[in-house]
């Protein structure tokens, strides 16, 4: 079977806290390796996402990994949720430079993700499992598509154990990006972020800021089916689970499911593979 883990983010209300417990009731059936949570740019959900893990770990029982940045943080700052996740039993981190939300003046003490992994390697030797953030598309500010595999390269040799990539609707962006990394002589897995589709303009939304491409024949089909959102729903279930069979069959190490806290989309494309 197939290794999967499931992306959360962290809830701010009762009623998102009640939907994410009812989402990760439902996903824990399909056994993930281990769950993650997303931090909000620039601090504003910093304690929601240690709370959150907490609850994913003691009420449902899940191995929870925090995302964390150096955006806008400072060493001390970085040092001290370090240590509060330890003091968790947290074992595995999500490291990145997160993004520079509109209205903060400073960056922060670390500029680059290779840089967080060097300093939670500094700080907490092997203790932790440090996945890194790869594109296979390329990152939206990279200079080129050269300069930003060197950068991810830089990533693996500061100390990452593993990446996951930014989704993408194209497998072959995929396999090549892997084949230029191990060129390279670099061989973590690079696991596939897979982004259900369930509401494709949102999804059109968020394509635009990340830099993912969406195909032009899925486009065409989606805008097609209109607010039959039954058809967007089955159309996009059938896309995504034919891409995680393709990346499947050429060797992908595992998939991470984008979630958005929704149970359904992703439980009917891991139906659909088995
Ligand atoms: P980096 O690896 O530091 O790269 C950022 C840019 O800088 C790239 O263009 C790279 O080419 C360039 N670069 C790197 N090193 C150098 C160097 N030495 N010199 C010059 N240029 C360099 N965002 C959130 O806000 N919260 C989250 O929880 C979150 N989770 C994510 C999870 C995953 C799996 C992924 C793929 C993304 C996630 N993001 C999240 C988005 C991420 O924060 C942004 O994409 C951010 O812009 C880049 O982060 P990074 O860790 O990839 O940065």
């Amino acid at each position: 079977m197939i290794a999967t883990s499931f992306e959360f983010y962290p809830p701010k209300t009762d009623e998102q806290r009640k939907q994410l417990d009812r989402t990760a009731g439902r996903l824990k059936s399909a056994t993930p390796d281990y769950v993650s949570v997303t931090f909000g740019a620039g601090g504003s959900t910093l304690s929601h996402t240690p709370e959150t893990i907490e609850r994913l770990q003691g009420h449902h029982a899940l191995e929870a990994a925090p995302h964390i940045s150096c955006m806008g943080g400072s060493r001390e700052e970085i040092r001290a949720q370090l240590q509060r996740y330890m003091g968790m039993g947290a074992r595995r981190l999500v490291t990145l430079r997160g993004d520079l939300p509109s209205g903060m003046a400073s960056p922060g003490d670390l500029r680059y993700a290779s840089e967080l992994v060097e300093f939670i390697r500094d700080e907490t030797g092997d203790h932790f499992r440090i996945e890194v953030a790869a594109y296979p598309e390329m990152h939206p500010q990279a200079r080129d598509a050269h300069a930003d595999l060197k950068h991810f390269i830089g990533k693996a040799k500061a100390g990452a154990d593993g990446a996951i990539t930014q989704y993408f609707y194209n497998a072959d962006a995929y396999f090549r990006f892997v084949d230029d990394v191990r060129a390279a002589g670099v061989d973590i897995p690079i696991v596939p972020g897979i982004m259900p589709i369930s509401n494709f303009s949102q999804l059109r939304r968020f394509s635009e800021m990340c830099g993912a491409e969406i195909p032009r024949w899925v486009t065409q089909r989606m805008l097609a089916y209109g607010d039959d959102a039954a058809s967007v729903r089955a159309f996009g279930t059938d896309v995504v689970a034919q891409l995680c069979q393709r990346l499947i069959d050429g060797g992908a190490p595992g998939m991470h499911f984008y979630t958005l806290n929704l149970a359904r989309p992703t439980l009917a494309v891991l139906a659909r593979l088995g």
